[in-house]
């Protein structure tokens, strides 16, 4: 009785790392640089008009435009273009 429950468990074990190795990570892409209309360098806030790097919360977050140009303007709490 033991035994076969032994047997069971090392027959998953084989079979386990084949299962979940499936889904193979590559040729998924996904890894477009820069230069896309979605994703602007910058974010420009309309009111204050101050930059935001991709890394700053009120990037596409704020009422503003996406840009490639820095507004000269940096936020403070991203740095803006001197950052990011
Ligand atoms: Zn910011």
């Amino acid at each position: 009785m033991k035994r076969s429950v032994l047997l069971l468990c090392s027959a998953l074990l084989l079979i386990a790392p084949v299962t979940s190795a499936d889904p193979s990570p590559s040729d998924q892409g996904g890894n477009v640089p820069s230069a896309d209309t979605e994703n602007p360098r910058y974010w420009i806030t309309k009111s204050s008009g101050k930059t935001h790097n991709r890394s700053c919360r009120y990037y596409k977050n704020s009422k503003g435009h996406g840009s490639d140009t820095p507004s000269g303007n940096d936020c403070k709490i991203c740095g803006g273009a001197s950052r990011g």
